[in-house]
């Protein structure tokens, strides 16, 4: 459950903030709607399409360098035996247990069993809960030198619009920023 309201205060708090800052308050904002704009395509939620010859998509709002996800998407992909035990890994919690410990639910069962005889429970699982926390650091990392790499060619919104931004990302309040979400983060460590 720690990982779960892990993601969610991510999400929530601190990527909304560097959205906003990265579009930032200084910077003059200009909206146009997608019908008026020609040369702007239209993209949403889920769409692929090539540009600046990259590939991108758009992703919870976000446009996004897809090579970049599918390297993200590729670690979560499950083999279709249990690496420890070589069962076909077929029940529902086979795949949530196989995200976090990378091997099956009965595996798992028998390795935190084992872990309670030997006392060593305690530790095994702040070892994930900071393995996840030096996961998110290390996504959010590569998410804000995308966002200000990134050419400032236009920006598909949520709703669907077309936004484009005047002037240039503040590199410095960024860095300021990004100093403090991953703080922020490392202090959650146990
Ligand atoms: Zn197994």
């Amino acid at each position: 459950m720690k990982e779960n309201v892990l993601k969610k205060e991510f999400k929530k708090n601190d990527v909304q903030r560097m959205r906003n800052l990265i579009q930032g308050k200084e910077q003059e904002r200009t909206r146009s709607s997608v019908g008026f704009t020609n040369k702007k395509e239209f993209h949403e939620e889920g769409d692929v399409w090539e540009a600046d010859g990259r590939t991108w998509t758009i992703r919870d709002g976000i446009r996004q360098n897809i090579t970049k996800l599918d390297k993200a998407k590729k670690a979560h992909v499950m083999p279709l035996l249990c690496p420890k035990c070589s069962r076909v890994m077929k029940k529902k919690l086979d795949k949530q247990y196989y995200n976090i410990h990378k091997f099956c639910f009965d595996c798992v069962v028998d390795f935190e069993h084992e872990l309670k005889k030997t006392g060593k429970w305690e530790e095994y699982h702040n070892k994930i809960h900071n393995d996840e926390i030096d996961n998110k650091i290390a996504e959010y990392k590569l998410w804000v030198e995308e966002k200000v790499n990134e050419s400032n060619n236009g920006f598909v919104s949520e709703a669907g619009d077309v936004e484009q931004w005047k002037g240039k990302v503040n590199k410095e309040m960024v860095a300021k920023n990004v100093d403090e979400v991953i703080t922020y983060l490392e202090s959650l460590k146990k």
